[in-house]
């Protein structure tokens, strides 16, 4: 299970990455595929009936539990058909993001989907719109006992909804508005070309995104230095549009804000995720009160470095070269055997990702950077997307998307509105992946790899869990100052973000000027405001989690895969009430925060270890 450590061809021959393409035939043959018509096709036909039927309908007085219910179902079943184009188009996209045909593919979806969502908007709007007293009766019929929490949830947006005209306006301009400029920021990042000079050669390299800030988790730090540079004068080159960029979503976002009547940025996501304001500052302020756990752990990595002082270019510096390469197989295996030692289920669910091609893992030009897993539709199947460059941080990365790929699968227990589950829950499975595979390298491993390991765990946590809270205070600054003082220049940017992130470092590392243009890369801060917390969130929440299923034994391994199996069909704190947790109280998260000290303290007594050795 360890080969990756002992063989020796894994430690010294030039691997090639693996040539893992996802295979996507159960979704569609391809762009011209004639399914794709017909279900739009069929789509319009089908919303245009359910029109005629309900509209008018359901917020009134005399609304039977019987008709909403035929009501969802019908329109749960056309949404699910309208979610595969779309999710298709999304998956061409990320794996081909400079292809032209594949971007006008997208947009046109994007489009259908626009038309399908306006003709079926009443209906979620006359659910908001009807009584209170009409629905509490409703919702106690078993008719409806699998869409109460649909119903649930849409009607907390019912104080921030407009009138169907104003929300049919905001829907059509939005194409070629906010996401117009999230389709613009992914096309430029992702097709930008940043140029390394290695250091003692004068020939320029051409790399994508992806490839150059791999090289910041190099050991030679003159490469890490030189991958910096390119890195930032590309950012550079590029920060007039991703300046005005910005600047434009987060007023975009003000002005639909404030026409809704949110009272503050971060509000909307809260209400999306389904957790009080208290809940999240709670969270954001025990973060930023152990921020001191990121100084101690950096500080002892400097002595290991041997460096006098670290910087932005040395915070994924690998402290043993050995720790470098794994190659596909072995990875898969790792993961699968982790997964196994906890559930079989869970290896089972993952296993099928390999044995179908779920998965893309190939480095390609043009590909976009990141990964994730795209859950589809519970009648289809998820696929995992990443770029996998033989390092150890990839092998984290699969065990991180394939666990969202077992809750994916798991979820297909659900109808399609209880499919997707909310988001700070959505990287539970994912993080408890990343633990059992984290907890099975560490078992086998010599004291030196051991220590390898726990760095490398510590800085994966640290950047889930501090990162994104400090990330959190950077974006919450943004969007204030932009609402306060109006549009903010470039040095503005730089400038916020350089205290939050050192903030969060303390003394430990001294960011450089270089790290101020570092902001302007993060697709979150575009695509999904706010979404970063929801990180911090998953990631203590499982820490925590993790400790209970530990000191509980097998019978919660039962517990946990039904919790999976749950999806999105309950709120956050319902979900977690059936395993035991409690997401209001301030010791279940302090938890969270023991279990990161204990890494950093075994992670400070192997070092000592060491050196006495
Ligand atoms: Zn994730």
């Amino acid at each position: 299970m360890n080969g990756r450590h002992n063989d020796p061809m894994a430690a010294s021959a030039e691997l090639a990455p693996p040539q893992i393409r996802w295979d996507l035939s159960d979704l569609f043959s391809g762009i011209d595929d004639p399914k794709i018509t017909e279900t739009w096709e069929r789509c319009a036909v089908r919303a245009k009936a359910f029109e005629d039927t309900y509209r008018g309908k359901i917020e009134g007085p005399d609304l039977a539990a019987g008709t909403l219910a035929s009501a969802l179902e019908e329109v749960e079943r056309i949404v699910q058909e309208s979610a595969k184009p779309i999710g298709y188009a999304h998956l061409l996209f990320a794996a081909d993001a400079g292809s032209p045909e594949i971007g006008a593919f997208m947009q046109k979806q994007m489009e259908k989907a626009s038309e399908l969502s306006v003709m079926l908007m009443f209906f979620e709007l006359e659910l908001q719109a009807a009584r209170q007293d009409v629905i509490d009766l409703l919702i106690e019929e078993p008719v409806l006992a699998n869409y109460t929490h649909y119903i649930d949830h849409a009607r907390a947006y019912s104080p921030y909804r407009l009138t169907e005209k104003e929300e049919v306006i905001l829907e059509h301009v939005a194409n070629t508005g906010s996401r117009a400029w999230v389709r613009l920021f992914e096309e430029v990042t992702s097709n930008h070309i940043y140029k390394l000079k290695r250091p003692g050669s004068d020939e320029i390299e051409e790399m994508s995104q992806q490839e150059v800030t791999a090289l910041l988790h190099d050991p030679d730090r003159t490469l890490r230095q030189a991958a910096a540079d390119a890195f930032t004068t590309g950012l550079e080159e590029l920060q007039r549009v991703l300046v005005f960029t910005f600047n434009n979503l987060v007023q975009d976002k003000a002005v639909e804000d404030k026409l809704r009547g949110f009272a503050y940025p971060e509000q909307a996501r809260h209400l999306s995720n389904e957790l009080d304001r208290e809940t999240v500052d709670l969270v954001m302020r025990l973060c930023q009160e152990n921020y001191g756990l990121v100084e101690r752990f950096y500080k002892v990595k400097r002595e290991i470095l041997g460096l006098h002082e670290l910087t932005h270019i040395d915070r994924y510096a690998p402290l043993f070269e050995s720790e470098e390469k794994v190659d596909w197989d072995s990875a898969k295996k790792i993961v699968l055997d982790a997964f196994g030692s906890f559930s079989k289920e869970m290896e089972a669910r993952a296993r099928e990702f390999f044995d179908k091609d779920w998965i893309d893992a190939e480095p390609r030009k043009g590909k976009q950077g990141g990964a994730f897993c795209s859950y589809n539709t519970p009648d289809t199947h998820p696929v995992v997307f990443q770029t996998y460059l033989n390092k150890q941080d990839d092998v984290m990365t699969l065990a991180h998307e394939l666990g969202h790929g077992v809750h994916a699968s798991l979820s297909r227990a659900q109808t399609y509105f209880n499919f997707h589950g909310t988001l700070p829950l959505a990287e539970l499975a994912s993080t408890f992946g990343e633990m059992l595979v984290f907890e099975n390298l560490v078992e086998a491993a010599t004291t030196r790899d051991k220590l390898a390991l726990y760095a490398s765990k510590i800085e994966g946590v640290f950047a889930t869990v501090f990162r994104q809270a400090a990330m959190f205070s950077f974006e919450k600054r943004m969007h204030d100052e932009r609402r306060s003082i109006g549009e903010l220049p470039p040095e503005r940017f730089g400038e916020i973000w350089q205290e939050e992130m050192q903030a969060m470092f303390g003394s430990s590392v001294k960011l450089g000027e270089q790290h101020r243009l570092w902001w302007s890369y993060v697709g979150h801060f575009i695509f999904a405001p706010f979404y970063v917390y929801a990180y911090s969130f998953g990631e203590l929440l499982v820490l925590s989690l993790y400790q209970m299923a530990k000191a509980t034994g097998p019978v919660f391994s039962d517990r946990y895969i039904a919790l999976l199996r749950d999806g999105g069909s309950k709120t956050p704190t319902d979900l977690m009430k059936s395993v035991g947790v409690d997401l209001h109280a301030e010791s279940f998260w302090r938890g969270g925060f023991t279990a990161m000290e204990n890494l950093v303290a075994e992670f400070e007594r192997l070092w000592g270890k060491m050196i006495d050795d």
